[in-house]
Order: structure tokens, then sequence, then C-alpha cells
């Protein structure tokens, strides 16, 4: 820990109890945030054969799965049959991995350069390419495929969590295909040839981040335009999906100003009567008009009347997905349209692009460029979810009030603890005088475990606290040893105090001041104050013994309330930031770094 970094600190709160669990049992990450995912390239056009060059590095291959790796400089890969062949040789062999550095193109498409694994197999005469590559990789590449022309930053970023959390919320559609995601649309379309470096930093800065609802990643749908309004979730959620009061229709100041979002089509009512036999939507005999028959409270057309012999009633997005897959998905960019009868044609007049729910890529665009932030952006497209970082396999999510931020992977556990902390602000506030610098950050740990692999420290550490983020075990461990009001009490004091401490100021001072303000009554009365100040302040820099350091708090707390007594309170505060009097301060300590703490 650097000297000067003044605000870092690790303060220590004295429990009266054993030690924790014994160092070294296993942590389980409850949320397990993916960090690789594997992903099928070429999903819907699998190649005939693939030719690959080594990059900087080395790039190996094997070529079963008993085989040791190889290096290779350059290699085509042919499918034959289920087989592959390498080079054309003779031999065949049914599945390779390739690793390291290198580049791969398939005939007609741009080469692919990959710093991660893939694994091939053939199906056939097809090589089926399975990449295991790194999660903000795979968002890099979203961001190439569905958002690669954006010109506002923050806007790129808004689509990088909104990707990620419907990677996240969906998760694999493709599970029993031995691979997470595809490709193409159906998941979310990848364009690996198109990251650049500003994509990849794109993704890296917002690594990790998922907006959250009720404590599941949100359905973050997102489309191109919705030319002024958005629609309602529930025109797009299947019927076992939970209602997501977040997808939400509301109007988009933002994309109308953009302008530039009607269009217009037709189609042959020949044409159209054989795209929706095609999806198995019949109309009798003759198709001779369509009509809208409803429309959503957001203007979509929610059900159409198709006319031959006698009438059907076919829903807008069935109808949309109907001509869009065997006519053209141009011919339907929304289904916010009119429909008019032009004889043997039908004319469709709309207006923006895209299903509508969810984020709004052109309002988003607008936002982004009129300096809004990535997460008001998010915000406005998904009201009501929070964004959270889930890192180390740890899925955080934020509940804050006007004081205090609490990071938690346990909302519903952990909610209390926002007022408890609230009244200890004000209070700690209160007794010094002082007033918070930075509104402080909780972040409480789900298990012991946890906690400790985290903050890397012992079982016995309550919290710790950095700057202004306050690192606490799980509130049932503190709650069982009657200390989790002490501790929050105890490391807002030590926060604050911290802020305004003066460079120097020794830590029997530091530490005695926050234990005696926490509890002015009860300073350990029997404890020695008159012991040498020096020896006392080096054991709290290097206590030997969690013993050791007990008693060492309790020694610092007995000078600073015999202090009390000798001093206003007042002027004790204003030592804090002008130091202490030259008497008090021989033997002082320079380093004001950390400090260590008992549960
Ligand atoms: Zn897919
Ligand atoms: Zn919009």
């Amino acid at each position: 820990m650097k000297r000067h970094f003044a605000a870092l600190l690790i303060t220590l709160v004295l429990v009266l109890r054993g030690a924790g669990p014994a160092l070294g049992d296993a942590t389980v990450s409850r949320s397990a945030f993916p960090q690789t995912v594997r992903v099928r390239l070429w999903y819907l056009h699998p190649p005939h054969d693939l030719r690959v060059s080594a990059g900087a590095g080395q790039a190996k291959i094997r070529r079963c799965s008993m085989c040791k790796d190889s290096g290779f400089g350059m290699l085509t890969l042919r499918a034959s049959g289920s087989s592959i062949q390498v080079d054309g040789d003779r031999s065949l062999t049914p599945q390779l991995r390739l690793s390291g550095v290198y580049q791969m193109s398939a005939a007609g498409d741009p080469p692919i350069r990959a710093d991660f694994p893939i694994e091939l197999r053939a199906d056939s005469g097809h090589l089926l390419v399975t990449a295991s590559m790194p999660m903000e990789e795979y968002i890099a590449g979203v961001l190439a495929g569905e958002a690669g022309n954006f010109k506002s930053d923050e806007a790129l970023k808004a689509m990088a969590v909104a990707a990620r959390t419907f990677a996240m919320h969906f998760g694999s559609r493709h599970a029993l295909d031995g691979f997470e995601f595809c490709d193409t649309t159906h998941c979310q379309d990848l364009r690996l040839a198109g990251i650049d470096a500003r994509l990849r930093r794109i993704a890296d800065s917002t690594a990790g981040e998922v907006l959250w609802y009720d404590g599941e990643p949100a359905a973050t749908y997102y489309y191109a335009n919705c030319a002024g309004t958005t629609e309602d979730g529930r025109y797009i959620l299947g019927n076992d999906e939970a209602p997501a009061p977040y997808l939400v229709q509301h109007s988009d100041r933002y994309c109308i100003r953009s302008g530039g979002s009607q269009w217009q089509s037709e189609v042959s009512k020949r044409e159209l009567q054989r795209a929706l036999a095609d999806d198995g939507i019949v109309v009798p005999g003759t198709l001779r008009s369509v009509s809208v028959l409803h429309r959503t409270s957001s203007g979509r057309v929610e059900f159409l009347r198709v006319v031959g012999i006698s009438s059907v009633t076919v829903s807008g997005p069935a109808f949309r997905a109907a001509v869009g897959r065997h006519i053209g998905w141009d011919r339907l960019k929304s289904s916010l349209f009119d429909v008019n009868d032009h004889g043997d044609r039908v004319v469709f007049h709309g207006r923006g692009a895209g299903h509508g729910v969810g984020l709004c890529q052109v309002g988003a665009e607008v936002m982004g460029e009129e300096g809004h932030s990535y997460r008001e952006i998010l915000s406005f497209y998904y009201p009501g979810t929070k964004l959270g970082v889930a890192a180390q396999g740890i899925a955080w999510q934020q509940l804050a009030n006007d004081d205090i931020e609490l990071l938690t992977t346990k909302p519903d556990r952990d909610r209390t603890l926002l007022p408890v902390a609230t009244r200890y602000l004000h209070e700690s506030e209160e007794s010094t005088g002082l007033v918070y610098r930075a509104k402080p950050r909780l972040k409480v740990y789900a298990t012991v475990a946890e906690f400790r692999n985290s903050t890397g420290e012992p079982g016995w550490i309550a919290a710790s606290t950095r700057g202004r983020t306050i690192q606490m075990q799980p509130p049932d461990t503190l709650r069982e040893t009657g200390t989790l009001e002490s501790t929050i009490h105890h490391e807002l004091l030590h926060m604050l105090i911290e802020s305004y401490a003066r460079p120097g100021l020794p830590r029997w001072f530091r530490e005695g001041l926050v234990l005696y303000l926490s509890a002015p009554g009860q300073a350990a009365r029997h404890e020695s104050a008159t012991g040498d100040v020096a020896l006392l302040e080096k054991r709290l820099r290097a206590p030997q013994s969690e013993e050791e350091l007990r008693r060492s708090y309790a020694e610092a707390c007995a000078r600073v309330a015999q202090l009390a007594q000798q001093h206003a309170k007042d002027e004790l505060m204003s030592w804090v930031q002008n130091g202490l009097p030259p008497e008090l301060a021989a033997s002082a300590g320079e380093e004001r770094a950390s400090s260590k703490s008992v549960r």
C-alpha cells in the first residue's frame, strides 16, 4: 500500500468472539457470471473449408482429443462428410482444436483474427466451428454486428450493457448443441471481423455491467427505431415470461428528433398469401384484402384481418414474421403501419424499424450525442432497472438512498441495512461536526468465504474500508455476535474522520477517537492509558496477534477518553485536521495507511 494514498485504510472492528471459519474452504459463486462463452461461428452457413494462418504468437493445432498440440504456420481445413481433412492429408479426423493467435477465413467472408481456442467438427461436408471466447470479446463482436455505426460512445456503452444483459437473461438457446450462442440475430448478431479498438474499449469500460430487475438480469430487448413511441413488453414476451414493468410503453422524444423514420413498401397479394401459408396461416380461397383490425396502445398493429372466401385474424407479429421470412425483412420494417389496397397489391406506409420493445437505438444515439450518459440512456429505456457489476462471479446489485449506496448480492436480505447505515451516517456527522465528502458505499458480502476471498482479510475481520467503500461480512454473521450495528457505526465514523485527518496523525489517536466517539460512555476504563505510546503505535500498525490488536485498541480508546476529560470535544476534533499539540505529537507515527480489525 502506498503511503501517500491517504484515503486508503482498512479499519478494525473488535468483536468478542474467536476466529472465523478456517481459511481455505472453497468459495462458491452463486450467481456465476460467465467469463467465457461458447459461440457457434458461421451458424447459418457453415463453410466447406477454412484457411488458417498463424498470427504473431504461437498457433497450435490438436488433431484429436488424445493428441498433443503442435505448432503450425498455414492450414487448410476441409470438411469431408463428417470428418475433417487437414492440408489435403489422406488421414481424416472427426474433430480438432486450434488455439493461440491465428487468423481464419472462409470463402467470401472477411478474415477473423482470433486469440481464443476454437473446436471444429464436420457434418455433411460442412465445418462446425465453435469458439470459446472471453465474454467481453463476444460483446465487442455483438456491438460490431448490432451497433457498429454508432457515433456516440455513451450510446455504444448502453448497447454493450443491453447486449450483455440480454445474453445473461436469455442464456443459452443452444444448450443441446453444446454451445451458448449462435452468431445470428437469433441470439445476437455477432461480427468478429468488425471488432476494432474502439468497440473493444467500449466493451471493457462496461465490463461485467448488467441491468438488474428483481434480482435477475433484465430482458433488455432493443431494436433500431421506435419512431416516437416504444412498445409494451407484453407483446413480445412469451406467456411463460414474468411481466417486465421496465418494458413499459412510453413516448421517445429523442428518436423523433432524428426524423426520417418513414417507410413505404408493397407486396403482391399472391406473394402475401403464399408467405402466410408457408408460416401455416391459411387464407381460404384467394386473398382479396388486408386491413388492420386492432392496434396496441402504441399504435402498432396488434391484429389484422385477411380476407379470402372467408376472413382470418392474424396477429401483427405473426404477419410481420411471415412477410419477413418469406418475402424480405425490408418489407415490414416495423408493425407501426397502415395498409392500403392497390388492386392486386397491398401497400404499407409505416414508421420506425423493429419491434419497439426496450431500447431504441436511434433514440439512444440522440441521447448520447446530446450529452446523456449511458446510465441515463439505460434508465430511460429500461425504467426501474438497476445497473450492477457482476465481477469475479459476484453479481452486485445497488440499493441506494440520498445518503448511502448499498451493494449487495442479496437485496432482500440486506435491504434493512440501508436505514441502519443512514442513521449512523447522520449520527457520525453530528458527533464529529464533520460532513461526508463522498457518498459512503457499503458492500455487503453474501458469505464469509466470499468476503475473505475478495478482500484478502482473515475471517475475524468484520469489515474493512478503502476510500468511500466499506466491505462488510454478511449481516447474519455479525448479528450473531451482536456487532452488526457497531461495525457499521465504527466504519462510517472511520471513513469520515479519515477523510479529514491531517497526514501523519498518529494511528492511536485516529483509532482511539473512533472507538471513543462510537461509545463515549464505555471507553475501556480499566485499560492502561499510561503505556509507551510509541510501542502502542507500532502494535497498531503491525499487530502480532488478534489478542494484541484487541488490547492495543482498548488502550488507544482509553487514551482518547483520558484526553476527552482534559479537553473539550471541539478541541479534540480540531486536532484531526490540524494535528496533535506538540506535547502529544511526540513519537507520533508518520504513516497513515492502513489498520487491521477483529471480528
Ligand atoms: Zn442463436
Ligand atoms: Zn425511439
